[in-house]
């Protein structure tokens, strides 16, 4: 028996207009989120649940917080809906499941996981996505209500033509865990891009780019500009580096100097080892974060 490991984030950027700490004040909301996420995964792990639990778990509270672009409050495509990305996987048998450009449920990261248990396929976008949702007896959400009024003041403002009045903050969520039986999971759940195209389908569902966890390298769940992170694998590279002998943090810190010597972009992401040590990189000014240290406190940071 091995101590469990949890670490969450909720996205990589920059301090958004409404953000408390933008103002002066802590930033309170991002970080209570992630908190939250954190202890309640860890609570999982330590009364000796799963790694693939404690991911999904963690990424549905978040996704439930409007703070947060997943779920409630994510932001809107230039249709001025939401669309949203999220994936699932877990390291003992490489089984995985992702949704994309999905309308209308509450928490996309849990019809991730139905589509890797309950379906032969990786990744269902859209209306397949929702039509399995439905079979499954996951109950519609109008899309409406998932658009949060500070969601649409921001695209109404956008449309008016208002100058952005600081750069867009991300929000994106994920997770990364090992359990007492040695196990990885890692999930990610996004509402995209602001305005993005409809349609357009960013990291967070792409196997290997934005999530991947194996428990021969690691658990890694990644957050920034979707199409850098694909093209550079990142995910998968990040394991790899641990694999190849790096601890998590530097296997981070050395995927994300490689994207940005590459392709640029910017971004972040969580990585957890194969025996439970946390770890994490970012290139933005702030990347919201949790994690559990092995005396089971949560340590968070931006
Ligand atoms: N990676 C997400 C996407 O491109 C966005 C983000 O993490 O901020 O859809």
């Amino acid at each position: 028996m091995s101590i469990p490991a949890i670490i969450v984030h909720g996205g990589a950027g920059h301090l958004g207009p409404d953000d408390p700490a933008s103002s002066g004040g802590p930033d309170a909301p991002r970080l209570a989120g992630v908190r939250r996420a954190a202890a309640e995964a860890l609570a999982l792990l330590q009364r000796g649940g799963a790694a693939l639990d404690a991911v999904e778990l963690a990424v549905r509270i978040l996704e439930d917080d409007p703070t947060y672009n997943a779920g409630t409050g994510s932001c809107l495509t230039a249709d001025g809906e939401v669309e949203m990305d999220a994936s699932i996987m877990e390291g003992e048998g490489l089984r995985c499941g992702a949704v994309a450009a999905v309308k209308d449920v509450q928490n996309p990261v849990s019809l991730a996981r139905l589509v890797m248990e309950r379906t032969e396929h990786v990744l269902l976008v859209g209306p397949g996505a929702s039509a399995l949702a439905r079979a499954a007896g996951v109950p519609a959400v109008s899309n409406e209500r998932l658009a949060t009024a500070a969601q649409r003041a921001r695209f109404e403002a956008a449309r008016a033509g208002a100058p952005a009045a600081a750069p867009a903050k991300h929000g994106t969520v994920g997770a990364a865990a090992r359990d007492r039986a040695g196990h990885l999971a890692a999930a990610t759940s996004t509402g995209g891009t602001f305005l993005k195209r409809p349609g357009r389908v960013g990291d967070t569902p792409i196997i290997g780019a934005g999530t991947y966890a194996d428990d021969m390298l690691a658990a890694v769940s990644c957050t920034g500009q979707g199409e850098r992170f694909i093209r550079m694998t990142m995910a998968r590279a990040a394991a790899d580096l641990v694999g190849a002998g790096h601890a998590p943090a530097e296997a981070a810190a050395q995927a994300l100097r490689r994207m940005t010597g590459r392709v640029g972009g910017d971004g972040g992401l969580i990585v957890v080892g194969p025996v439970g040590e946390p770890g994490f990189a970012h290139n933005t000014p702030v990347m919201s974060r949790a994690w559990s240290r092995a005396d089971g406190t949560i340590e968070v940071g931006l």
